[in-house]
């Protein structure tokens, strides 16, 4: 992979666990995931991350007709590539069934937690069977699984589903570092997972919190792809909150044009990550 291969940026708009009262500026209702990404699609993201939340309670859920309030626009509106999480809401560990629904929409992408891990007080949980689960209908409704890697297991558990057929190369991998119970964001974890990876796999990095622009940088350098949003990080700069999600994007964009890296459209992000066609 060329380092100055051109550069896919994901915008996560808004996660399913940070609240406003943390985050006054975060996304809740559909239209706002809709203007949110369309404001990030236009800073130059080929990638929207998409969870969606119920707009009286701001809980994430994994009500289709919510999903559909989204997809629907961002399918209009833009060429956006969907990537709509299989993630419920990591820790309360929703039915298999709703976890996977928004695959009935047909993204071109869908997240793929490659493994359980320790979250807050509880467990994210994705067991083999949920695993076996979500593969098997991404591969039925033509979905490639983006793999979230949050600790070296993960990495390991996507390569033996691999080697048994379960994922097909080449593999699309999304490192989220620096979760309170994962790998953390560094330079040496990330050069580590690097080595573990498929030679012919794609790969793109987001640090949670404090790391964020840190792993970005990883990510521009080494010929990986870069994920930003406020699902990853709620603040632009130290005690600084960012109050867009395109602000993100637009500081990858700049950085990026000044390294000498190109952005990719949606298109070229469709040939890089070898995506079905619509
Ligand atoms: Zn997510």
């Amino acid at each position: 992979m060329s380092s100055k291969e051109k550069l896919v940026i994901t915008a996560a708009i808004t996660g399913s666990r940070i609240m406003r009262e943390k985050a006054p500026y975060i996304p809740y209702t559909p239209e706002e995931i809709v203007q949110s990404s369309m404001e990030c699609w236009r800073a130059g993201a080929s990638i929207a991350h998409i969870h969606v939340r119920d707009p009286k309670t701001g809980f994430g859920t994994q009500e289709i007709e919510l999903f559909q309030r989204v997809v629907t626009p961002l399918r209009e509106k833009t060429d956006l590539v969907l990537c709509l999480t299989t993630s419920g809401i990591p820790g309360r560990n929703l039915p298999y069934e709703q976890r996977l629904a928004p695959l009935d929409l047909r993204p071109e992408l869908a997240s793929f937690d490659a493994g359980s891990i320790n979250l807050g007080d509880g467990v994210f949980n994705n067991p083999p069977d949920f695993l076996d689960a979500a593969a098997r209908t991404m591969k039925e409704k033509g979905v490639k699984p983006e793999i979230e890697v949050f600790d070296s297991g993960m990495l390991v558990t996507a390569l033996r589903m691999r080697d048994d057929g379960k994922l097909s190369d080449p593999l699309h991998l999304q490192f989220v570092l620096g979760t309170p119970w994962g790998a953390s964001a560094t330079p040496k974890t990330l050069l580590y997972l690097y080595e573990l990876m498929p030679i012919d796999a794609t790969w793109s990095v987001t640090g949670i919190g404090k790391g964020h622009l840190a792993m970005s940088m990883m990510g521009l350098i080494m010929g990986g792809h870069i994920r930003v949003g406020m699902e990853d990080t709620i603040y632009y700069d130290q005690g600084i909150l960012a109050q867009s999600n395109a602000q993100f994007v637009e500081r990858i964009a700049r950085i990026s044009h000044e390294y000498g890296r190109e952005i990719a459209s949606p298109r070229e992000t469709r040939e890089i990550l070898k995506l079905r066609r619509l």
